[in-house]
């Protein structure tokens, strides 16, 4: 059994999705917990997967990485420069302070880079008072607001073009929290597979995972734990996939399918 509290400080600090183990372990937790009353509400995490090309055209994914916190991973960062692998990546308002450094590497390969918004602060954003795999959620629309907000506003403050995408820490929502963010103009980036579980995979099994994916996959992994034995793997299966013949794209320069309202087009919506 893992420790639930290095798990939960970990999770703070790579914060991302889907890890079953967790998610089953959390009812359980806060069931044990008498001040914990957990607020019913549906939590998502929703799938995205690129729109299927043209018949007997390369198969084509989307490296998606997440930038929560902390610093940045130079072996999948130098993989992506040395091999000219266009990517999409979702930085917090608190990342790009920490690493001018590499906004400045993403700034002068703007043609490989797609700065996208993780959100200020790294809250899950949920606009009711939940705690996902440990992280308290933003817990009103006001707060979702400002997650999305002031993480879109740092995006264009460092220098980059305006983001049209966000992906909120631990990639999960609640209906109305997804219906918040569209209406503040922006589509919602889940994914299809998940490379590294948060950077807590083994280097061999991330690097197994993303390498076997398929045609139209969205990948998720992270880009800001270098002393991660995951960040190897994703860098070796970023390589393995080029050596399939396999096609990267910018979420930018795709369509995309995304399940819970998170990309379909609406008027006045992007
Ligand atoms: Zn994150």
């Amino acid at each position: 059994m893992r420790p639930s509290l290095t798990a939960g400080l970990v999770l703070l600090f790579c914060g991302i999705a889907a890890l079953p183990a967790y998610a089953s372990d959390i009812p359980k937790a806060a069931a044990q917990s008498p001040s914990a009353v957990l607020p019913k509400v549906k939590l998502v995490e929703p799938r995205l997967h690129l729109a299927k090309g043209e018949a007997g055209a390369k198969s084509r994914v989307a490296l998606t990485f997440d930038a929560c916190m902390g610093a940045v991973d130079e072996r999948i960062l130098s993989t992506l420069l040395k091999e000219r692998i266009p990517a999409t990546v979702f930085v917090t308002a608190r990342w790009l302070r920490k690493n001018p450094q590499t906004v400045a590497v993403f700034l002068a390969n703007s043609d490989l880079f797609e700065i996208e918004n993780h959100g200020e602060n790294h809250i899950p954003a949920i606009d009711v008072a939940v705690p996902v795999y440990g992280i308290p959620s933003a817990g009103s629309p006001e707060a979702v607001s400002r997650e999305v907000g002031k993480g879109a506003e740092a995006v264009i403050a460092a220098g980059f073009s305006a983001p049209r995408w966000f992906r909120g820490a631990t990639a999960k929502y609640d209906a109305s929290s997804i219906d918040e963010i569209r209406k503040m103009g922006y589509r919602v980036a889940g994914y299809s597979l998940n490379g590294d579980d948060g950077s807590l995979l083994g280097a061999g099994s991330a690097e197994k995972r993303i390498a076997a994916a398929k045609d139209g996959d969205v990948i998720i992994s992270h880009i800001n734990q270098p002393t991660h034995a995951a960040g190897q793997g994703v860098a070796n299966a970023i390589l393995k996939l080029k050596a399939r013949g396999v096609e990267f794209v910018r979420l930018a320069d795709v369509e995309t399918i995304g399940d819970n309202d998170t990309t379909a087009q609406r008027p006045g919506l992007f």
